[in-house]
């Protein structure tokens, strides 16, 4: 069954980045996406090698037929480079796969894990034991089946809590930090593990797999779509088709798939297919959110779940698309709306929240704390950073300021405080009240709700194989992560997607090493991952004035400086001096932005998908400089 194929060479950078934006429309948001792994695929396809100027129309035929049908092999294909997709890579390799290739149609990798904030959900971990929290496994189960409307289907969630605290090892071992728990939406005790910087778990966890799939130097092919999976005869799984980023079509011949695409939350008419009144709602997903997963799956007779079941966020800002993790109302925060007044138990299930806020003035509402909350969540920064939340000096300054009734708010908080103080909250039983929000200065950041997890997908089992409707596995199709439904049901609890991909990440990864290892075995790798070598050159001369000059452009958290030097004429290199950019997705601007300026000799170059403002601002900078290189 094996062909020898081309080799692809990828080259695998490493980076990390986040900030949660999102877009309306199903429109890609700016600059949030993104891994540091930016890894560029070099597909080298078997039509690259028939150019001979003197080969006869027959002898071009019969190359090219014969090209058509080089199929590239690998052993195990991975659909996704997000958190479920790497995570399955690794786990593959680590149980001793030899020949796993990811395939990620974005020019970076993350997709959405890369926005993900709060945390991942564990329970009986030693981090909960040290704060002295009492959890079990079957709480977490209770928790989960009770957010999600018991819809859920009971045996993944508990083997997603019998796996969580392996999870977090996990993550830890492969050079991750989750070692903060934290209190979250619909969890009965503090359960979300965070960075011990209390910064967004996504960075941090798509930097730790960024950098242990180069360290197993498995390829991930960037600007690769996957655009179907094959079968045999038999039904079993045989090769995927994919495009690379010139649009050429090909095949990798491989025993097993690992389906890891994500939801579809940034296709809106999928989303509107499915539930209607979403229509025209802003998503905070990343724009290769568009379930293609569920379209190859569906190719294949698969059976779904849940699909109508999609959750809105209710924080998110409607203006930026900036989405405030619930962390923030987790530690302290709460919510007004315009008339300056609490409506809500801003701890209750994202559901409900999000409909309160819907029935509020203009379906809109202010996240309201104070300096204690901003001190305890470095996220925060990044909204300050981004200029969308207003600060005053009292409550009555800060309602003025966002155009609320001040003395109400200040009224609003005065009774939230006596609450605090008590132990109860007499107006709508919030239980977890963190601080009593008394500590200049105080914050107000305005926020709706916007399309932010598809919690139905593709029907897998506890060994993460995809299920048709009468309820037989496709052989060798394995999937894990948003792609799949059953998990959440009709509510996802905030922590426990990250969860979800980690635990089912890793099961798809051992499932596929085994199936491999039942079906031929493992083979050679054909296509490997070779290191980054080559650094930016120019293309052509430049004509500049040799010096070292300074620029600033405006990127997504405020200024990005950058330092450029020109040797001969021509720029030869470009140094960050400065920016407030969330780690990574400079990074991956830099890579796409950076070596394109120098390569052409020109500020004006394509902006990286995913990391447009950042590049932008990288441009703008770069353009500033050279103004006085002319
Ligand atoms: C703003 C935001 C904040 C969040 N915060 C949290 C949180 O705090 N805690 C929590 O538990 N969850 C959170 N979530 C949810 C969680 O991040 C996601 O559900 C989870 O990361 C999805 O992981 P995944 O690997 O399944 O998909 P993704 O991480 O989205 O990865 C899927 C990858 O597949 C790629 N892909 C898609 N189609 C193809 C194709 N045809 N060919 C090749 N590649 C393809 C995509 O480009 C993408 O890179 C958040 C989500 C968002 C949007």
């Amino acid at each position: 069954m094996k062909k020898s194929g081309k080799k692809l060479m990828s080259v695998v950078l490493a980076g990390a980045m986040a900030l949660s934006l999102a877009a309306c429309g199903g429109q890609s948001a700016d600059a949030t996406t993104a891994a540091e792994t930016a890894t560029t695929a070099e597909t080298t396809t078997a039509a690259e090698t028939t150019t001979a100027a003197d080969t006869t129309e027959a002898e071009t035929e019969a190359v090219e037929e014969e090209a058509a049908g080089e199929n590239q092999q690998a052993d195990i294909v991975v659909i996704g480079a997000g958190g479920a997709g790497m995570t399955a890579a690794i786990q593959a390799v680590q149980d001793g796969a030899t020949d796993v290739v990811i395939l990620e149609k974005m020019p970076i990798t993350g997709g959405n894990t890369t926005r993900s904030t709060g945390g991942l959900n564990a329970a009986e971990t030693p981090y909960q034991e040290a704060d002295n929290i009492e959890d079990s496994i079957e709480l977490f189960i209770e928790d989960t089946m009770k957010g999600g409307k018991e819809l859920n289907d009971k045996d993944l969630v508990t083997v997603m809590a019998e796996n969580s605290a392996a999870a977090v090892d996990w993550v830890n071992d492969i050079g991750g930090d989750l070692s903060v728990v934290g209190m979250f939406g619909g969890a009965s005790v503090k359960r979300i593990h965070r960075p011990s910087d209390t910064s967004a778990v996504g960075p941090m966890l798509v930097k730790a797999l960024n950098d242990k799939v180069a360290e197993l130097k498995i390829p991930v092919l960037l600007e690769t779509k996957a655009e179907k999976i094959l079968v045999d005869d038999s039904g079993k799984v045989s090769g995927v088709t994919a495009t690379d980023k010139d649009g050429r079509e090909f095949t990798i011949d491989c025993t097993a798939v690992v389906l890891a695409t994500g939801g579809f939350g940034a296709n809106s008419e999928m989303v509107v297919e499915y539930k209607p009144d979403l229509a025209g709602f802003c998503t905070t997903n990343h724009g290769g959110a568009t379930g293609d997963g569920i379209v190859m799956a569906k190719e294949l007779g698969a059976d779904f779940v849940d699909m109508e079941q999609i959750q809105t966020h209710p924080t998110v800002n409607p203006d930026t698309q900036t989405m405030y993790t619930e962390g923030v109302r987790g530690n302290g925060a709460i919510l007004v709306n315009k008339e300056g007044k609490r409506f809500v138990d801003e701890l209750e299930t994202r559901d409900v929240v999000s409909a309160a806020i819907l029935e509020q003035t203009d379906k809109v509402c202010y996240l309201v704390f104070d300096q204690a909350v901003r001190d305890s969540l470095a996220a925060i920064e990044s909204y300050i950073k981004a200029g969308i939340v207003t600060e005053a000096d009292t409550p009555e300054e800060l309602g003025e300021a966002i155009g609320v009734d001040g003395t109400a708010l200040a009224e609003t908080l005065t009774a939230y405080a006596g609450y605090q103080a008590a132990g109860k909250d007499e107006e709508f039983d919030r239980e977890s009240m963190e601080l009593p929000l008394d500590q200049p200065k105080y914050y107000a950041a305005l926020c709706a709700p916007a399309i932010h997890h598809t919690m139905g997908g593709v029907k897998i089992d506890t060994q993460t194989q995809v299920l048709k409707e009468d309820g037989s596995a496709i052989p060798g199709l394995f999937a894990a992560g948003e792609v799949t439904g059953g998990v959440h049901g009709g509510n996802r609890l905030g922590g426990n997607a990250v969860t979800d991909i980690v635990v089912f990440g890793r099961i798809a990864g051992s499932m596929a090493e085994d199936y491999v290892a039942d079906n031929g075995g493992h083979t050679e790798a054909e296509i490997t991952a070779e290191e980054d070598t080559a650094g930016a050159v120019p293309a052509v001369q430049g004509d500049y004035k040799d010096g070292v000059y300074e620029g600033t452009g405006k990127g997504n958290n405020g200024d990005i400086t950058v330092e450029v030097t020109v040797e001969g004429g021509s720029i030869v290199s470009i140094t960050l001096k400065e920016h407030g950019e969330t780690a990574g997705i400079y990074e991956a601007a830099e890579k796409g932005v950076v070596e394109e300026i120098i390569k052409n000799q020109t500020a004006e170059v394509d902006a990286v998908s995913g990391a447009t403002n950042t590049s932008k601002g990288i441009m703008e900078a770069v353009s500033a400089a050279l103004e006085e290189a002319k």
